[in-house]
């Protein structure tokens, strides 16, 4: 038999991408996920992580996860529903409730399936959905599974998002990330939940890229903004960036974790999360929570305040943001990649970030900087941007 022909459609579809310079490709990491990285036979200082406070490779969550592998075994063996949810499971459950102050938390093995759960069971004909344009692809996916109404707003433009409210005809879902994750600035929370509570719309926040990283506790975007659990109906998260591990929850009422319990799909039909993952995510937040979790925001907080200051002498501007998400907007595809490029050939790994992942024209080298990085790296950062920079002008 002769192998299958690749149609001419496909062909077509990444010859397209490779002209636009927009053809992506997974690069293989051979080393823990620190800031030091090897790809192939070099090493490079990596800016482009998103483990926020440095959690991956931490000595105490490496031990907990062996030890609870040990205890637990690998595999939670099926979903929720069935046999899978392991005392591990809710006690990790409890925990997450307890530091955000909602009733219940229901767990996800990946940010992606949570915010397709939670959209795709909240709306519906009836019900429809309004979001920031620039809302994670997650939960846009959620809002197409749904089949609802779906409206975007401008980002993060309170008076958009009530016009396109206002001309809905019944209540829905408002989405928003907390911090977006290719911008790094943050959705402004407290009107948005007046809205939402003036006209009864739920409000879905994910604060994928908050949650560990600021607010009290590392209580995330909704903390910072003075704002609780009475304010938002349903609170996502992962574990995949500050956490260090892998998986997601999401925080809500018990009526609300009951519906979703028997309407979400992307929860009911699919294995729970390992639960020596499990174990690893409560050690994880216990660190969060604790001394060692604060001083590790204050040193994210602080090299962020440098490459900031620093960014200043740079030709292109910062977008405006206070996370660790600290991207530089170049706007040509081209041009990001190309520099890019240039830190690699320097030794650090930064990724240019290229539409579809962002709107046309504003390709951007998305830095993400971690409490894991010393001083010296971060000034070794800046000082080879400026080489390159001053490179080009010469
Ligand atoms: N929401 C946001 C805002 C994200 O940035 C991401 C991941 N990049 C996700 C959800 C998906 O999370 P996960 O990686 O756990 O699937």
């Amino acid at each position: 038999m002769p192998p299958f022909k690749t149609p001419a459609w496909m062909l077509k579809a990444l010859d397209e991408r490779r002209e636009q310079h927009l053809f992506r490709s997974t690069q293989v990491v051979s080393s823990p996920q620190t800031t030091w990285m090897r790809q192939g036979d070099r090493r490079y200082l990596s800016f482009c992580s998103n483990d926020y406070l440095g959690l991956a490779n931490h000595p105490h969550l490496k031990q907990t996860l062996s030890d609870a592998a040990h205890q637990y075994g690998v595999g939670s063996g099926a979903s929720h529903l069935v046999c899978g949810h392991l005392d591990i499971h809710e006690r990790l459950e409890q925990a997450l409730s307890g530091w955000l102050g909602y009733e219940r938390v229901l767990l996800f093995s990946t940010g992606y399936m949570a915010n397709l759960a939670v959209i795709s069971a909240l709306a519906s004909k009836q019900r429809p959905v309004l979001m920031d344009k620039l809302n994670h692809a997650s939960l846009i996916d959620g809002a197409r599974l749904s089949g609802a109404t779906f409206k975007r707003y401008l980002h993060n433009d309170v008076d958009s998002a009530q016009k396109h409210l206002q001309s809905l005809d019944q209540p829905g879902v408002l989405a928003t990330d907390g911090i977006f994750s290719m911008d790094g600035d943050r959705a402004p929370l407290a009107p948005l939940v007046s809205l939402a509570r003036e006209h009864e719309w739920l409000l879905v926040v994910d604060d994928a890229h908050g949650l560990g990283c600021m607010g009290h506790e590392g209580r995330g975007a909704i903390d910072l903004e003075g704002l609780s659990a009475q304010d938002v109906s349903f609170l996502m998260g992962t574990f995949g960036k500050a956490f260090g591990v892998a998986g997601a929850f999401v925080a809500c009422s018990q009526d609300m974790a009951d519906y979703l319990t028997q309407f979400a799909r992307p929860y009911i039909y699919t294995t729970a999360m390992s639960p020596a993952i499990a174990a690893t995510v409560l050690a994880s937040l216990e660190l969060i929570r604790s001394d060692e979790g604060q001083q590790r925001r204050e040193q994210l907080a602080n090299h962020i305040q440098l490459l900031r200051q620093r960014s200043a002498a740079w030709p292109y501007p910062m977008m405006p943001s206070d996370s660790a998400i600290q991207p530089m907007l170049i706007g040509q595809s081209d041009d990001a990649l190309h520099i890019s490029a240039a830190l690699a050939e320097a030794g650090i790994l930064c990724k240019a970030i290229r539409p579809p992942t962002v709107p046309p024209n504003t390709a951007r080298l998305r830095i993400t900087l971690s409490a894991e990085h010393t001083h010296g790296e971060v000034v070794h950062l800046c000082d080879t941007l400026d080489a390159i920079f001053n490179d080009v002008s010469e």
